[in-house]
């Protein structure tokens, strides 16, 4: 879509919002339920472009984490929707009474949603379901890296919503540039800290609100109790699903000296037992591309060259790799075997970035305040997971962190529950779109006071004399 186009559309969506500022409930009910028939009716072929995109990614992973995951959303928030729209009452202060007041949740215009190419059909659909539940319209720029799906994506909802109502924007980095720069009444971005930073600044020269889903070094540390098998099974899941290009994916392991050979067996037996094999396996997703696959190999590679330790998990079957290896062209050659790293040190880049791939480093620690220390040295991670039965140290290590999300003896799962807000804190985002938060993060809550013809604010106004010293000290008192 060329520059015009993309002005034509923000135009159109932005003179109807004005035109239009309410949207009924059964405007916004009916629109989501349009959403939850594309999704029903093309969820197949929205796997399948995920697959072409990634070249090798499981259809089921797609179901699961970015059709069900949306599905569900979609359902939680139609289930929610007439009492999250309705007035919301407030309590009155006796001086202002007997007035009566209320919050107005209005819809704030037209919503622009950018998202990234890891889960492409729920990071960019999910924005958008919330943002339409709260009655705006939605510019959607979806990721370039996924163009199979980004198609799909804009093919599917102009079949399926008006440009006026909800619109795919497709194009590369320079297109999402321009789209930054339009003034939406929100702008909705998930993607890289870095990007994060020049969409707000974007975003700022409008006074444009953003909300910034982002992402960063998410730690998983492992208490002194805690069962290790079970622990690594959990790690490796999370680490390993997406091969490790996911957001909240643990990004290292911080766990007691000593433990270190004990867990690297559990989690060998743990990404196993998940993937008995990487290359070849259609359940292993692809790395998306030789660029990303590059960067993860380099950074390895420094690691080694600095003096880390690098355990790989063992591929057990080769022969399937070779015989998928037609079918699926360089996509094998892009599922990476994991790693794990140890002796890692503060000036490799694999303790710099963000990892998104299959590496795990594993760095030991003599004393837990020793971890919360150094956790809160760096920027605020989106994810901390903690693993262990003492509920006094987890509370201390919940207590004394800041991050956007946790989950205890489990990783990712916060993520799935619908009433809890997901997001990240400080240099991993602000603000959450899932839940009643996300519902009010796309509302303008307008605030309401209905006065009443028996209100005695009259005896507060000038001119001031001893009526108004003697209802003063009246109200001083009630305070
Ligand atoms: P990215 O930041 O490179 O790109 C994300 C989107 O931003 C793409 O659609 C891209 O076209 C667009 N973009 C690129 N440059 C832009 C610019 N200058 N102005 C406006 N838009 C621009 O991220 P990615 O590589 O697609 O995704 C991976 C990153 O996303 C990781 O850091 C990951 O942690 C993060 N992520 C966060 C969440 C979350 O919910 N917090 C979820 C998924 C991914």
């Amino acid at each position: 879509m060329t520059q015009m186009d993309l002005r034509q559309v923000f135009e159109l969506q932005h003179q109807a919002s004005r035109a239009q500022v309410e949207t009924p409930l059964v405007v916004r009910r009916e629109r989501l339920l349009r959403m939850q028939k594309l999704l029903d009716e093309h969820g197949g072929v929205l796997a399948a472009a995920v697959q072409a995109d990634f070249g090798m990614r499981s259809p089921r992973l797609t179901e699961m984490l970015d059709l069900f995951v949306t599905r569900k959303l979609l359902k939680h928030v139609l289930a929610h929707l007439a009492r999250w729209s309705r007035r919301q009452k407030v309590a009155t202060p006796l001086m202002l009474m007997p007035g009566k007041a209320w919050i107005e949740r209005q819809p704030l215009g037209v919503v622009g949603v950018i998202s990234p190419w890891n889960y492409p059909v729920q990071l960019a659909l999910g924005p958008a379901i919330t943002a339409m539940a709260a009655g705006n319209r939605v510019m959607l720029k979806p990721s370039e890296l996924t163009p199979h799906t980004s198609a799909q994506l804009a093919a599917l909802i102009s079949q399926f919503f008006a440009p006026e109502e909800f619109a795919v924007i497709e194009g590369d980095v320079s297109v999402a540039t321009q789209f930054a720069g339009l003034s939406f009444d929100h702008l909705v971005f998930t993607g890289s800290t870095s990007v994060g930073r020049r969409v707000a600044q974007a975003a700022a020269a409008h006074l444009t609100p953003t909300t910034l889903e982002l992402g960063g070094k998410s730690p998983c540390i492992l208490g002194e109790d805690c069962d290790l098998e079970d622990a690594a099974l959990k790690i490796a899941h999370g680490k390993l699903i997406n091969a490790g290009q996911t957001c909240i994916a643990p990004d290292y392991v911080l766990l007691p000296r000593g433990q270190e050979m004990a867990f690297a067996q559990a989690f060998r037996q743990a990404a196993q037992k998940l993937f008995p094999s990487f290359a070849g396996n259609a359940d292993y997703a692809s790395i998306l591309t030789k660029r990303h696959f590059a960067r993860l190999r380099q950074m390895l590679h420094q690691a080694q060259g600095m003096g880390a330790r690098v355990e790989w998990m063992e591929d057990g079957s080769k022969s399937a790799a070779a015989g998928s290896q037609s079918a699926w062209g360089d996509a094998v050659e892009r599922q990476m075997v994991p790693a794990l790293v140890f002796d890692a040190t503060a000036q490799m880049q694999l303790m710099q970035e963000e990892i998104f791939g299959p590496i795990l480093p594993v760095i030991s620690y003599e004393r837990l305040d020793d971890v919360i220390h150094a956790i809160n040295a760096g920027p605020r991670p989106l994810a901390l997971y903690w693993f262990g039965r003492d509920e006094k140290v987890r509370d201390a290590v919940l207590s004394k962190t800041v991050s956007g999300g946790v989950s205890i003896n489990d990783t990712l799962m916060h993520f799935a529950h619908d009433n809890l807000p997901f997001g990240g804190v400080g240099d991993s985002g602000w603000g959450a779109y899932h839940s009643e938060q996300g519902f009010v993060r796309f509302s303008h809550q307008k605030a309401v006071f209905v006065q009443s013809r028996w209100s005695a604010a009259s005896l507060l106004y000038p001119p001031y004399g001893p009526k108004f010293d003697n209802v003063m000290a009246l109200l001083k008192r009630w305070l």
